[in-house]
């Protein structure tokens, strides 16, 4: 490291390269093709911003395609490269904790292996980090072009269900590609939930944060690791992991239904009591019955789901587990 920089610039000492370290952690599952295009480009990225004094921490998530050999291999030739293996695919969001743990640097940025979080921006970041004083510099896409239209609709909708139930502010197309310091790293490791969502934790624990934009890059190598199904379910746990709100909505329906039948209970008494013709009405009998355990179901899937992730929670099971390091 170069003394002379580090004390020049000694109010901002900890961002490269005037000083500290930085640590990538790059979450990987079946990335054997885009692995080594990743390792170039960020290469690039680190002598186009001066970097010296950094280290990737590849997080290699269960792979059955070779992964693993490619990284044995990368880490004798780089000292630099650091690697976890984990003993089956945990998903991506027990990765990204695997490597923000292992991580050693002063700041450190999460990025897909895939080019889709583009190295070529880590120069601006740390630019922004060092001279805005930011904790935090986060990356936004603008556009979702190349994307399935109805993943980038679902993704849109997702968003606003999302920023209308949780009192966080969710930006629509965030990456999990922020750049953080140490004091982000901490506060985010100090959370020790099983049911993660990174974004959400990013927004929960705070900080000064800067939002730079990108244009979508489509993936270099290799295809997504993510179904429709699994979006999904990834979706619905983001948000019972930041809000309770369904809760509320459950319980305000069935207030509302309460309300309702004690109306009802009241006119038709005074009906059957003028009239005596309650005979009718077996149509809309049934159909009040089905909605209202259609109602009745939903609801309790949703407190439901809340009490699967309660159990989750209490059995302390480790996130993931490591089989192999370097
Ligand atoms: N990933 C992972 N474990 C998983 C799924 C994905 O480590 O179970 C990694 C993957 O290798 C990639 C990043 O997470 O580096 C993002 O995945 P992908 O590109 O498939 O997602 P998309 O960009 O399509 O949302
Ligand atoms: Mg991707």
């Amino acid at each position: 490291m170069n003394t002379a920089m580090s004390d020049a610039a000694s109010d901002s000492p900890r961002v490269p390269p005037y000083g500290g370290m930085f640590s990538a952690i790059v979450p990987c599952r079946d990335e054997r093709e885009a692995l080594p295009i990743f390792y170039a480009e960020f290469l690039r990225a680190m002598e186009s911003a001066g970097a010296e004094n950094f280290e990737i921490v590849f997080v290699e998530d269960g792979s059955k395609d070779g992964t693993l050999e490619y990284l044995r291999e990368l880490a004798a030739k780089d000292s630099r490269v650091k690697y976890i293996s984990l003993s089956r695919n945990f998903g991506k969001e027990a990765a990204m904790y695997a490597g923000l743990r292992a991580a050693r640097g002063d700041i450190a940025a999460i990025m897909d292996a895939d080019l889709q979080d583009p190295p070529s921006l880590l120069p601006q970041m740390f630019r922004e980090m060092r001279e805005g004083g930011y904790d935090s510099v986060a990356t936004r896409r603008r556009t979702r072009r190349g994307e399935s239209p109805a993943r980038s609709f679902c993704a849109r909708a997702f968003y606003r269900v999302l920023n209308s139930l949780s009192s966080l502010k969710f930006v629509e197309g965030a990456r999990d590609f922020r750049l953080i310091n140490r004091r982000v790293i901490d506060a985010v490791l100090e959370m020790p939930e099983y049911n993660r969502f990174i974004k959400g934790m990013y927004e929960w624990v705070g900080f000064k944060t800067k939002w730079i934009e990108f244009d979508n890059v489509e993936r270099c190598a290799g295809k997504t690791k993510w179904s429709f199904a699994g979006l999904a379910m990834y979706s619905l746990d983001a948000l019972t992991s930041f809000s309770t709100i369904p809760l509320v909505v459950a319980a305000a329906i069935g207030i509302f239904f309460c309300l309702l039948s004690s109306v009802a209970i009241v006119l038709l008494s005074i009906r059957q009591l003028i009239y005596h013709n309650s005979a009718y009405g077996w149509t809309s009998m049934i159909c009040v019955i089905f909605f209202l355990s259609g109602m009745q179901l939903f609801c309790l899937g949703v407190i439901g789901h809340y009490m699967s992730k309660l159990y989750l929670e209490s059995k302390r099971r480790p996130p993931y587990i490591i089989k192999e390091k370097n």
